[in-house]
Parts: structure tokens; sequence; C-alpha cells
């Protein structure tokens, strides 16, 4: 039976998008309840400036429950630079994960510099945090609002940048949603083939309802990592029609009745789901309707 390991960024990506301040223990249950879930991998917050981004400003504290309470799970946060980094590592997470996205318009939108100095920055993140695991998320690999498709053989060609520059965990996102499973499929084959060593994720946007069947032709290309968050939240405020994330909870299920193992009990996850529903009831209206943050501006690393 083929292992399929899910990230769940829900807490992280889901919420960033929640205009509302979701109380800092509602969150904690929600986490609870997704370790109870069976859920082993969980991007629990982002150490972004609290003014860009008030939803993310008990990153710490989330960060310290969760590496006190779940030290046998992989905790990741988001980092938008060395500062977050910095700041990610005195609360004793030791897995990142990193947003440059290929669209050159889309990283300036996104994190406001070109796609060269976030590389730079996260060689300098990557050099000053030699322990710290770092997962490099590739936004807009798919596709981006100001600038369409990716010119053929964009991707591999970046992804090859950041493997020369000793990266080797890889997420292809699909920030707004409008890849395609062929896409998906060359894409990931490409990748796993020019380097064997890669370990490809895909965190694909529900935006066209191609959520799943972009997730499962990468899993059926060989991808055993995908990131996705419960109920679908999610969305990108630097991208224009950016909708939330595939839902975890479709993803366990299709799954489970395909035989795949994820480890997680769909059932639970269900009940989570609808609790996290009630939690920010009047923020959130299902998976395909984009969440807007009216507040929010500047570096939030969203993807
Ligand atoms: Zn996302």
């Amino acid at each position: 039976m083929k292992k399929i390991k899910v990230f769940e960024v829900g807490p992280r990506d889901g919420y960033q998008n929640v205009s509302a301040l979701i109380p800092t223990q509602e969150k904690k249950k929600i986490i609870d309840g997704l370790a109870k879930s069976g859920v082993t991998h969980l991007q629990v917050t982002s150490f972004v400036s609290p003014k860009a981004v008030p939803q993310m400003q008990d990153a710490r504290e989330v960060a310290v429950y969760c590496k006190e309470h779940y030290p046998k799970l992989d905790i990741l946060a988001l980092v938008p630079n060395l500062r977050g980094a910095k700041d990610a590592c005195d609360a004793g997470i030791r897995h990142i994960s990193y947003v440059v996205s290929l669209s050159e318009s889309h990283n300036k939108a996104n994190v406001n510099r070109t796609r060269e100095a976030s590389v730079r920055e996260l060689k300098e993140i990557a050099f000053s945090y030699p322990d710290m695991k770092i997962c490099v998320d590739v936004a807009t690999a798919f596709g981006c609002p100001f600038e369409g498709k990716p010119a053929d053989g964009e991707l591999i060609r970046f992804v090859g940048e950041l493997y020369s520059k000793g990266f080797r965990e890889i997420c292809l996102c699909d920030t707004t949603g409008v890849a395609n499973p062929r896409q998906v499929r060359e894409a990931a084959s490409a990748v796993m083939e020019t380097y064997p060593d890669i370990e490809p994720a895909v965190h694909i946007h529900d935006t066209r309802g191609m959520g799943l069947a972009c997730t499962l032709a990468a899993v059926e290309a060989g991808v055993s990592r995908i990131q996705s968050t419960l109920g679908g939240l999610g969305g990108c405020p630097f991208a224009p029609g950016a909708s939330g994330n595939t839902a975890t909870e479709d993803l366990v299920y299709m799954f489970r009745e395909m035989g795949y193992e994820t480890g997680i009990d769909f059932e639970e996850l269900l009940k989570l789901s609808k609790y996290q529903k009630s939690v920010i009831e009047g923020n959130y209206s299902g998976h395909h309707v984009m969440i807007t943050a009216p507040q929010a501006c500047g570096k939030r690393g969203g993807r």
C-alpha cells in the first residue's frame, strides 16, 4: 500500500486569509484535533510581521505549544526572510518553509523583491541555520495571474538552480489553481527524473475544482508528499483569483477509498473541519470562495 505524507498547512495558509483574529486557544485546539486525527506533518504558523499579518501575531506561542506538546510530529512554520527564520529557530522550530515564486511578477507582488533576491535570502537562511530543514515552496509553479503559464522548461530550470544550491525538499505550488492534471503529472515526473534525490511535494489550489485531480496526478506520477488545508481554507492576497487549497478531508477520503495510506482518520478529520468552520464562521464560506484579508499588506509569504 502506497503511503502518502499529508502536510496540513491550514493553520498557516488557511488562517492567514481569515480577517477576524482566531483566538490562540482555538488554534491550539484545532492543532490538537489534527494530531489526534493522525496528521503528522503540520505547518502551524508563519513568522511574518504582525503588522502585515495580524492573524499570525501569536506565531511564537503556537510554535512553542506545538513543539512542547508534539515533539514527535513534524512541525513546520513558514518564514518569508532571515528575520523570520531567526524567530522560528528561537521558538524551537527546526523545519521551515520558504516561498519563492517562479514568476517574477508574483514574487514582486508577494514579497516585494526580485526572484534572485529571494533566492539570495534563502541561501543566507540556509547558511545561518545549517541545522534547519528547509522546504522551498515554488509558488506559481504552473501559472501566474500576471504572466500566465511558465515558458517551457522554466520550472525545471528553476528547480535546477535550487538543486545546485543544495536544496532537496521542494514543493510545487499551484498558487491560483490554474494547473491541470496532465501538466502536474508532467512537471512532477520531469522533476523526479532529472533530480532523483529531490523530494517533491505538491500544493494545489482548488479554484477550478481540479485540486483532487491534480494532486492525484502528482501521486500517480510518484509524488508522496502533498500539502492541503482542513476545510479547503486559503487563498493568496497577492494573486488575484486565488481561492482555497484542496481540502485535506477530501484528499484523505479519496486516498482511503483508493487504497492509499495516509494514517489519518477521515471521520475524525471531518468532525474537526466542521468544528473549525464554526470557529471561524462569518469569515469562511466554503472551498471555492476567496476569503479576503482587507487588513493585509506587505510581506506575508502567501502562495
Ligand atoms: Zn496555498
